[in-house]
């Protein structure tokens, strides 16, 4: 079940506007089919009705489980026309926010700006993970292989660390590397890792569910890894 909107999109081959239908809700729990189309970023597919050029345009939506008890929004600076419609589109998350902490206490928020953030909540979340955990790896596996690559020919360049799935049998989580390298980087980091930072970790509690704490991103990990400096 979704709840739809009308939006304007631009061509970007022929500069053509147009109407198309977009979600503005996605429940995934009563409609599977519907997750696989955000996993693999479909819903954000257009196709120019002018010239038929196909093509990949994000837009601000949520995205709910039921089942597992969480919603993300995903908040796009990009259709936004000016400044005033940017903040009147955070006011609108603020009050989706105010509204789903009334409606659904016990839910997990998050705030995403990307849509490759929130395909990886989405994947995370799936798993049974704790985002913040996963999140606080990804930002040290893109710190250190940002190391080691650094004397490669020509040098590369790690922009993000994301979350792919669970290796069950090896015990080890996998992630896939946004980077400048022509071909895909895989990373995998054991599951004892992700154990300890939820057990036994000095940082452990930076990685409880904390009220008003919504956007887990990479900024918010390297805040944790100075609280341990400090
Ligand atoms: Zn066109």
């Amino acid at each position: 079940m979704a709840t739809r909107k009308k939006i304007v999109k631009t061509c970007p081959s022929c500069g053509a506007f147009f109407n198309a239908e977009a979600y503005e809700v996605i429940n995934a729990t009563l409609d599977t089919a519907l997750r696989d189309e955000v996993i693999w970023g479909r819903i954000f597919d257009f196709t120019c009705p002018s010239c038929t050029h196909h093509f990949r345009s994000p837009y601000s939506m949520a995205y709910k489980e039921m089942e597992k008890e969480y919603i993300i929004f995903l908040e796009l600076d990009e259709d936004a026309r000016d400044e005033d419609e940017r903040i009147s589109k955070s006011r609108i998350t603020g009050d989706q926010i105010a509204e789903t902490r009334e409606l659904f206490p016990t839910y997990r928020i998050r705030v995403v700006h990307d849509m490759m953030d929130l395909i990886e909540k989405i994947h995370i979340f799936s798993a049974g993970l704790n985002d913040k955990i996963v999140t606080y790896l990804g930002y040290k596996i893109k710190d250190d292989v940002t190391v080691k690559m650094k004397n490669a020919k020509p040098p590369i360049r790690v922009y993000k660390a994301l979350f792919d799935s669970l290796k069950g049998k090896a015990g080890e989580l996998n992630f896939g590397l946004l980077s400048s390298s022509p071909k895909p980087i895989f990373v995998t980091t054991p599951t004892r890792d992700y154990e300890y930072l939820l057990k036994k970790s000095p940082l452990r509690q930076q990685f409880d569910e904390a009220e008003g704490l919504y956007q887990i991103d990479e900024g918010w990990a390297a805040g944790i890894d100075k609280v341990l400096i400090a």
